[in-house]
């Protein structure tokens, strides 16, 4: 078995784990990327927010992103109950506010090469099997290369980026757990030749609510992306009437009028995909040398199109904390502890909106007066719909990160899940009952008690990294 050794090493080459590789690089790091699929490879998440700018300008690969000619994405369309939404980023948070709808295939390849580019070894067909530990910080991996062989490569500091199979926090530390409130499945196919709803601004996706879940459409660059979202046990209850997931799929797009009207003129194309019970938590993202990134330490319903966007924040947070950490501008407990929090508050944050979303959705008025309370009182906006639109274009996030006393706004999120913790108020709770206790064990945590974050900042000049003020 040969044996070899790194600074830092990243499981799994999504846009997480290519993120932190490729700033940890770009900082002069020695960084080593383990990536079980050979690039590039299908992944759903197609959807982009107005964040990824700034974070694809840090990590090296903005310029080839934007050469990929992807669908310019300005903002969604939303028909939520009775309710429709057209949140056009430009005119509602900023002139600049754009993102993609991308192929992912050809997104993740983009940042798997660019993370090689500024530095980082990437490899590939190599699948991450067992972590050992020195107390409690993971010091060597046993990976094997697409021919079988077992390698071990020990490390400093360990990412885990691997999505959905969180190799720490499932396979090895047994802290994640399952969302109880969105015990969903989600169908999706491909459709050339269709259409936006009209009133969508430029690329926009559409959301359409059904008394029983949602369907996405998403126009990509040459097709659209055509998904329903519900429950598992209202999916399973029908699936029996169908001979095939395709059938079952035609059914429920075709029965819907607002989406046979932009299908009009469009044609299907197999295969029908399907993902269940995506969405789940770990008890804490960090501890002694390693963090979890991306979907290897939370995931949340997709209803906002927040999986990549968290994917990279939670990166560039990562690769801040790292980069301090390792250069010794900072002690890791601290660095680390930044991290936590900021990751925890914006995934909270989301998770906030999407189950209000689901559950007590009583008008848009209420929901963006909502949206108003969770923003920093430096940022927060004269119109609420904007504060929401701030926060659900990840841009809240990005500028909070750089914000000194970041505390100011946890508050309404820690309040928010007290209520839900005293009993949820009914309203329109279709998908199943909302549980809020992940967002209140989180807070409960010491990681994230206030005086830890007192003055700390993450800056990107002159290399990413925090700063205590
Ligand atoms: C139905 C559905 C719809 C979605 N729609 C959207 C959307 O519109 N917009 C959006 O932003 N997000 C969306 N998402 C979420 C999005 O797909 C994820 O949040 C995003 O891909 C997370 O990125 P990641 O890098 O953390 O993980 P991934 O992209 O999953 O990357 C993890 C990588 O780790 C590798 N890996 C796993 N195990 C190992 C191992 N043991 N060793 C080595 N490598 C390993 C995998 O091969 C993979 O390449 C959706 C999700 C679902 C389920």
């Amino acid at each position: 078995m040969s044996v070899s050794r790194t600074t830092v090493l990243v499981i799994g080459g999504g846009p997480a784990g290519s993120t932190i590789a490729a700033m940890l690089g770009r900082s002069g790091l020695d960084v080593t990327l383990l990536e079980r699929a050979v690039f590039p490879r299908y992944h759903i998440g197609e959807s982009l927010l107005a964040s990824c700018l700034s974070i694809l300008r840090l990590s090296g690969a903005f310029d080839k992103v934007e050469a990929a000619g992807f669908r310019r994405k300005r903002g969604s369309l939303i028909h939520w109950a009775d309710d429709e939404w057209i949140l056009d980023w430009a005119k509602l948070v900023d002139p600049d506010a754009w993102s993609w709808q991308v192929d992912r295939a050809a997104y993740d390849e983009i940042l798997l090469r660019n993370a090689a580019e500024q530095g980082v070894k990437v490899i590939e067909g190599a699948t991450v099997k067992k972590i050992e530990f020195d107390g409690a910080r993971p010091v060597r991996a046993t990976w094997t290369a697409t021919d079988g062989t077992p390698q071990t490569i020990t490390c400093d500091f360990l990412a885990d980026a691997s999505g959905r199979n969180s190799v720490l926090a499932k396979q090895h530390l047994n802290i994640r757990r399952p969302h109880q409130s969105f015990q969903n499945i989600a169908v999706w196919g491909y459709w050339t030749g269709a259409r936006l709803l009209p009133g969508s601004p430029e690329g926009a996706i559409n959301v359409l609510s059904t008394p029983q879940g949602w369907f996405w459409h998403i126009p990509l660059a040459d097709k659209y992306s055509v998904g329903y979202v519900t429950h598992r046990d209202v999916f399973a209850e029908q699936r029996p009437q169908y001979a095939s997931l395709e059938e079952h799929y035609l059914s429920l797009v075709n029965g819907d009028e607002r989406l046979r009207g932009v299908l009009v003129d469009a044609i299907f194309t197999a295969p029908v995909r399907a993902e269940q019970d995506y969405s789940y938590v770990a008890d804490r993202f960090s501890g002694p040398g390693h963090v979890m990134v991306g979907d290897a330490a939370c995931f949340l319903d997709p209803l906002l199109s927040t999986g990549v966007h968290l994917a990279q924040y939670s990166a560039m947070v990562g690769a801040a904390a790292i980069g301090s950490a390792l250069r010794g501008e900072m002690v890791e407990d601290k660095a680390l502890a930044f991290f936590e929090y900021t990751y925890r508050r914006a995934y909270s944050r989301m998770l906030v909106l999407v189950s209000r979303m689901y559950e007590a959705y009583n008008g848009r008025d209420e929901y963006f007066w909502q949206s108003q309370k969770l923003v920093h009182s430096d940022t927060r906006q004269p119109v609420p719909v904007r504060s929401f639109t701030d926060i659900i274009t990840g841009l809240a996030d990005v500028r909070e990160s750089a914000k000194a006393d970041l505390r100011v706004g946890t508050d309404a999120l820690v309040n928010e899940a007290e209520f839900e913790q005293d009993g949820p108020t009914g309203g329109n709770r279709y998908m199943g009952g909302i549980d809020m206790s992940s967002i209140w064990d989180l807070w409960r945590d010491p990681m994230t008690q206030d005086d830890v974050m007192d003055g700390i900042v993450m800056v990107d000049s002159p290399v990413l990294g925090l700063q205590q003020r």
